[in-house]
């Protein structure tokens, strides 16, 4: 049974702490998937021209952001380095004519390890990173996508993290208003879902255009382009696709996460229920 591959909204840096309904429901399906033997994380947190791959045997916990409480800071993700992996995966892209580059500094950011603490509690699974590129056009990111298509055969879990809305402005507007379910985020969180469970790629690839609320969901689209590479590296196999409903956080942040190329069989009544 080859792995799904998955696009996780990782919302605030607070949902390490403020788990709410997505972090019970990531922590279903990290029980439910079949076993990993590594993670591969793409994170708006990491953007590079030339693409780049965590190779370090020791990848420390970055607390890339500021104004947080101090437990924030606290937190550690200690899951396993994977050297060998980061070396596979710059295979995998040489052969379709991608060059990638190994970077044995930097650690994983909030993008990666906040999702994997609800995902994988344990820190049990090597996770390492693979830079996000900085090109804002959705095709290319799915186009990279597919050319890792061949992990799911491998065993190595592809998660792309994201943000099914992200203005960040609205979100410091009014952090504690009690704003109506029924605006411009679950708006565009559910023409999103709408267009993903039809099918319908070249309306996702036109977002921009075609979804409403688009440049207020996305005043940048860095949070919404990993989905493209999660929809590229499921295969042709993206159509089978579930929700994860994660609620919007202050009313504006839609926590939703993706799985696709899921297997018919798999049992996960409890991460949808
Ligand atoms: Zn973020």
């Amino acid at each position: 049974m080859s792995l799904p591959t998955l696009f996780i909204s990782h919302g605030s840096p607070m949902f390490a702490l403020e788990p709410g309904v997505l972090g019970p429901r990531l922590g279903a399906l990290g029980r439910a998937l079949p076993r990993p033997r590594a993670v591969v994380v793409m994170s708006p947190h990491w953007m590079t021209r030339g693409l780049r791959v965590l190779n370090g045997v020791e990848l420390e916990t970055i607390h890339d952001f500021g104004g947080f409480p101090r437990e924030l800071y606290a937190l550690r993700y200690p899951a396993p380095a994977a050297p060998e992996v980061a070396a596979e995966i710059i295979t995998v892209l040489a052969h379709r004519g991608i060059e990638a580059t190994a970077d044995p500094i930097r650690g994983r950011d909030h993008g990666a390890w906040v999702p994997l603490m609800h995902l994988y509690p344990d820190a049990d699974i090597p996770v390492i990173q693979l830079s996000q590129p900085a090109v804002p056009a959705p095709l290319a990111l799915l186009e990279l996508g597919q050319a890792l298509h061949t992990l799911r055969e491998r065993n190595i879990l592809f998660i792309a993290s994201g943000s099914l809305t992200h203005n960040l402005h609205d979100f410091r507007a009014e952090p504690d208003a009690d704003r109506s379910v029924e605006n411009y985020a679950s708006t565009f969180a559910e023409w999103v879902w709408g267009r993903i469970h039809d099918g319908a790629l070249g309306d996702l690839l036109d977002y921009r255009t075609r979804a409403p609320f688009a440049a207020r969901a996305h005043p940048t689209d860095e949070h919404l382009l990993p989905l493209f590479a999660a929809i590229g590296a499921a295969g042709p196999d993206w159509v089978h696709s579930r929700r994860i409903q994660g609620g919007l956080t202050h009313g504006v942040l839609s926590m939703d996460a993706f799985m696709f190329g899921l297997a018919q069989d798999m049992p996960l009544a409890d991460v949808f229920d």
